[in-house]
């Protein structure tokens, strides 16, 4: 499938690092959002950039190539992180797949990074977060506008490297004609609201340019936190000229802990620290 892509991260102006990291090179497209003590969260983030950037150069991947990457992090995690460096990350992406015989997006999360898909002019969140606040939220116990003041918005209920095995969620979306995904850490939906999000996009063809947009009005914002945003742009449509287009096609959640073998627990497998953000923005 043909793509184009754009990528932009920052520091923001509040952080004196940046823990977050990303990789853009066909056939995947990701962020990570690393947290934890000492330099836990910028190690963690670079290992799963590391291991996902083993795909690079392929025609297409598989469901198994991307589990098999979250895994090989989270073993090269436990071996890195140790002692006082304990931490985990976020992982959200996108790659390239044959699902069925037809060219697809497989759409994969660990965390609360996110991955947008932007169709005829609509933004939709593909993701859910794995977050304190987004369970409540689906259980009505929070209202929309109080999460941003929750004193647990920051708390994970899943992420990589924090102890348990990777338990990704994974969709499958049938490629339309012209696709357009955001792949963003939480620093862009933080200090930018998704009418904001999908405003810029529609003002951007380009998706480098879209890309440095989104991470500029976050910095605009405030920017509280690490910001790193992937535009991806690809579809069937061989010359990438604008047109009429069909609908998007509707994404498939594929089911959780969909393996070809059981996995058995390791010895060591209870998580040491829970999944939680390292608090220096509570
Ligand atoms: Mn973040």
């Amino acid at each position: 499938m043909r793509t184009s892509w754009g990528s932009a991260s920052d520091r923001g102006r509040v952080r004196d690092v940046n823990e977050d990291a990303l990789l853009a090179c066909p056939p995947v497209f990701l962020v990570a959002d690393g947290m934890g003590g000492l330099d836990a969260g910028a190690v963690a983030s670079r290992v799963a950039v590391e291991e996902f950037a083993r795909l690079a150069g392929r025609g297409s991947v598989g469901t198994s190539d991307v589990l098999e990457c979250l895994d090989s992090a989270w073993t090269r995690l436990r071996e890195e992180l140790t002692g006082d460096r304990q931490g985990g990350t976020t992982v959200a992406g996108v790659a390239t797949v044959v699902d069925q015989g037809r060219p697809s997006w497989l759409v994969f999360n660990v965390g609360d990074s996110r991955v947008y898909r932007w169709a005829d002019g609509v933004l939709h969140q593909v993701t859910a977060d794995h977050s304190v606040v987004q369970e409540l939220l689906v259980e009505g116990r929070v209202t929309p506008e109080e999460v941003a003041r929750h004193p647990e918005r920051n708390v994970l209920t899943r992420a990589l490297g924090t102890g348990r095995r990777p338990d990704p969620d994974l969709w499958i979306l049938p490629a339309g004609p012209s696709d357009r995904f955001v792949i963003c850490t939480d620093g862009l939906t933080r200090d930018v609201p998704a009418n904001r999000i999908a405003e810029l996009l529609s003002q951007e063809p380009d998706a480098r340019r879209a890309a440095s947009a989104l991470v500029a009005e976050a910095l605009l914002n405030g920017g509280h936190d690490n910001v790193s945003v992937v535009v991806v742009d690809g579809g069937t449509r061989a010359d990438g000229a604008d047109g009429t287009q069909p609908a998007a096609a509707e994404a498939r959640a594929l089911p959780r802990q969909r393996r070809d073998a059981p996995r058995p627990e390791g010895p060591t497998a209870a998580p040491a620290t829970p999944p939680a953000r390292s608090g220096r923005h509570s």
